[in-house]
């Protein structure tokens, strides 16, 4: 066999090699590899050029020729070889990622809010129905906004029955955690009095408050909404209105109302609110102590000094007030024993209590 025919016959062979080696290469890295074995710098084409140095000159186009023909034809089988081996890589993808739609969804467990703050919520909507703004105040007090300006020198007996927590350090004067919803009643009217002039205003301010108690029916920290309206001639019966209306509302129900001369420094007079029970109707039972009736806020006429303090003209102006305890109201509706379940946060409990 002449040098040339010797030479044609390696690249054939080379060649079917290499194409049936390209034809079953697994993957892209695979091929690769043979593009380098076979065309690379120190491939098998390479080394079979290497035979072409030892023909005569005129023999060497030839084979050239031939050559260039193999590198071609290999160059374009792996081509072809990797555009396959891409498209069956993206079929293996897109299977793999495929969604059973018919599957059944995973259940996303909802939150909800807590009772107190939908027991808030509810209670602030009624009055704002009724045309009362709502107004919040700072929960860090002084002794003037929580005491004085209600009518609560320091001597009086009731800053003892407060059980107030003092915040010490704060600031030159003594300043506390806010024992009620009250001392709002004094910003919101020292607030409208320097914007609008003279009352009418009717206000409603819901937020958290503190007392350094705690058993069964009482929690160092709670929420109570303050409630109050000054205008002039207004009186007891605008009181009781509101309360019936108020009370029917958020048990969703007619209650009827009953006030008792009761005892508050910042009103005068004052009344305590009871409710017929809502759970006998009140034929009597455990939860109102078989009386029928059921205390759930204190209320009264705002007292003339405490207008004297912010400076309205108790003369010419007059006005009511009550706050209420939230979560009381919250327990009576909607039936829950023990105050300290609100705040142990049981989930369960929560979600019961879920809307
Ligand atoms: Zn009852």
């Amino acid at each position: 066999m002449s040098e040339i025919d010797s030479l044609k016959a390696q690249l054939e062979s080379l060649q079917s090699d290499a194409l049936a080696a390209f034809s079953s290469a697994a993957d892209l890295a695979g091929l690769q590899q043979l593009r380098v074995n076979y065309l690379g710098k120190k491939g098998a084409l390479t080394e079979v050029l290497k035979g072409v140095g030892k023909l005569p000159p005129a023999e060497r186009p030839v084979i050239g020729q031939f050559v260039n023909q193999t590198k071609q034809s290999l160059s374009t089988a792996l081509d072809e070889a990797e555009a396959g081996l891409a498209v069956k890589a993206k079929i293996a993808r897109i299977e793999a990622e495929r969604v059973d739609v018919t599957l059944a969804g995973r259940s996303v467990s909802k939150g909800a809010l807590h009772p107190v703050q939908q027991g808030l919520d509810e209670m602030t909507a009624i009055f704002s129905q009724m045309g009362f703004a709502v107004a919040e105040g700072p929960e860090i007090e002084n002794e003037f906004h929580n005491f004085d300006a209600l009518n609560i020198p320091p001597e009086h007996p009731a800053r003892a029955m407060h059980d107030t927590f003092f915040v010490e350090e704060m600031s030159d004067e003594p300043m506390l955690l806010r024992t009620h919803t009250s001392p709002v009643q004094i910003r919101a009217m020292k607030q409208f009095l320097a914007e609008s002039g003279e009352p009418p205003l009717a206000v409603v301010a819901p937020g958290r408050v503190y007392r350094c108690d705690y058993d069964v029916t009482h929690s160092p920290m709670f929420h109570q909404v303050e409630v109050f309206k000054v205008d002039r001639d207004v009186s007891m019966a605008h009181l009781k209105g509101v309360l019936k209306h108020f009370l029917s509302t958020y048990f969703e129900k007619d209650v009827s109302i009953r006030l008792r001369p009761h005892y508050f420094p910042f009103t005068e007079p004052s009344a305590e609110v009871d409710i017929g029970c809502v759970f006998c109707a009140g034929k009597g039972c455990r939860i109102c102590k078989n009386s029928g009736w059921i205390e759930v806020l204190g209320s009264g006429m705002i007292h003339p000094n405490v207008l004297k303090s912010v400076g309205i003209d108790s003369e010419e102006f007059s006005g009511f007030a009550f706050g209420l305890g939230v979560e009381r109201l919250v327990m009576l509706k909607r039936g829950i024993p023990d105050l300290r379940m609100f705040f142990e946060n049981d989930v369960r409990f929560l979600r019961r209590m879920g809307s």
